[in-house]
């Protein structure tokens, strides 16, 4: 069992302080999901757990298997097994899909690289199984791709790369329903004993595919409120403002 373990973090970027005390355990066997609104520090929180150098923690610490990963870059983190599949993917120019992939996949596993025909076979499988275009496996990375092909390519990359804790922030995000059902699969099939998720979303749409075994709010920087799907539905029907007033949350809406 592996468990990513984020403790009092307080994190800011351009000394705005965003994340202001964040406490949250995930395990692998478990999907949790994050709600909250706009300019709340989802992304945040998920570019610090990657190690995004733009964001600075200023206290508190991430551990993953009791190591803090505080000091560690982006690629040590997700040599160890953390994914950060991103609200806004990148483009990267000149450098195709299937190349990323498998030096991604071979820096997971430095001992024992993988074929090159094992690796077609399972792309390819992995690639049939989202209803993506073969032809996406041989294009630069996310250049031209529409936002739905984007989100499939990032769950593509979290299929391929097995995770222990992928992060997911709004993956769910301008896609239609068909291509929603497609991506909660993706998720769906990974989860076991060896993959926890942390899934940032703002619909519960997301979480009737994708049945969360923990919900949190997240607001103004912390996670607010704990619990299961009823805490969805609350929200659905009173909203964020009640939250805020129960809590004494200090919130003046978006
Ligand atoms: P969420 O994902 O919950 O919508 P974000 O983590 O994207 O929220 O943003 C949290 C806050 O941090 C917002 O107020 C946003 O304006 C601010 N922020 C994010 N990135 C930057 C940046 N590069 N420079 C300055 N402020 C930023
Ligand atoms: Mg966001």
């Amino acid at each position: 069992m592996s468990v990513l373990e984020i403790k009092q973090l307080h994190a800011s970027i351009e000394d705005k302080e965003i994340l202001k005390g964040v406490d949250l355990v995930v395990k692998t066997g478990e999907v949790h999901a994050i709600m909250g609104p706009n300019g709340t520090g989802k992304s945040t929180l998920s570019s610090v757990i990657m190690g995004h150098p733009h964001y600075k923690v200023t206290s508190g610490d991430i551990l993953l298997d009791g190591e803090s990963i505080l000091d560690w870059s982006v690629d040590e983190r997700a040599r160890a097994g953390l994914f950060l599949a991103m609200q806004y993917p990148s483009e990267i120019s000149g450098v195709t899909n299937a190349e990323l992939i498998r030096t991604a996949m071979n820096a997971r596993r430095p001992n024992n690289p993988i074929s090159v025909m094992q690796f077609i076979k399972e792309m390819d499988q992995q690639m049939a199984s989202l209803h993506m275009d073969e032809d996406m496996a041989e294009r630069y990375v996310n250049e031209g791709f529409s936002g739905g092909e984007k989100k499939r390519n990032e769950i593509l990359q979290m299929k391929l790369l097995s995770p222990k804790v992928a992060i997911l922030d709004e993956i769910d995000s301008g896609l239609d329903i068909d291509a929603l059902k497609i991506v909660a699969d993706g998720v769906n099939d990974m989860r076991g004993d060896t993959f926890g998720a942390l899934m940032i979303t703002h619909y519960k749409r997301l979480l009737d595919y994708i049945h969360p075994d923990v919900v949190h709010i997240m607001m103004d920087g912390r996670i607010v409120q704990t619990g299961d799907m009823t805490l969805v539905n609350q929200l659905e029907e009173h909203g964020y403002q009640a939250i805020a007033e129960s809590m004494q949350i200090d919130w003046k809406g978006e």
